[in-house]
């Protein structure tokens, strides 16, 4: 199993699918594609295998994490589409042998509620699966 180093985008990096613009317009997510995941283990590099084409373009995995408090009640987080190709791109470490690194492409960074923050971290999509 090859390892990924970490490149932090903000602590309490959760997964959960979010809509890309960027993947909606390519059609996008297609089986195999890879995407990053981030799981209680760290990173993974997984490959999409099962697909329900209809209603589902642009519905990608997507890394989110807390990236600070801004008042009392919002906080501001970081999301970057998992797709390879798309939020990030993936290759071998100059200085690690079998080490992949990953690099965030595009991150945004926008604000919701603290509460809307707990639910999202609460609600694990059950109806999404990993092999
Ligand atoms: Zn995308």
């Amino acid at each position: 199993m090859k390892k990924l180093t970490a490149h932090s985008i903000g602590s309490i990096v959760i997964t959960r699918q979010m809509y890309c613009e960027r993947c909606a317009k390519k059609n996008h997510p297609t089986r195999d594609q890879q995407f990053l995941v981030h799981g209680q283990k760290g990173f993974h590099i997984r490959t999409v295998k099962r697909y329900v084409e209809k209603d589902n373009k642009g519905f990608t995995p997507h890394l989110v994490a807390f990236y600070k408090g801004v008042n009392n009640t919002h906080i501001s987080f970081s999301r970057v589409c998992g797709i390879v190709g798309c939020g990030l791109t993936i290759g071998k470490d100059p200085e690690g042998k079998n080490k992949m690194i990953f690099t965030y492409k595009r991150v945004s960074y926008e604000q919701m509620s603290v509460k809307d923050w707990n639910c999202l971290v609460l609600n694990k999509d059950l109806g999404y699966f990993l092999d």
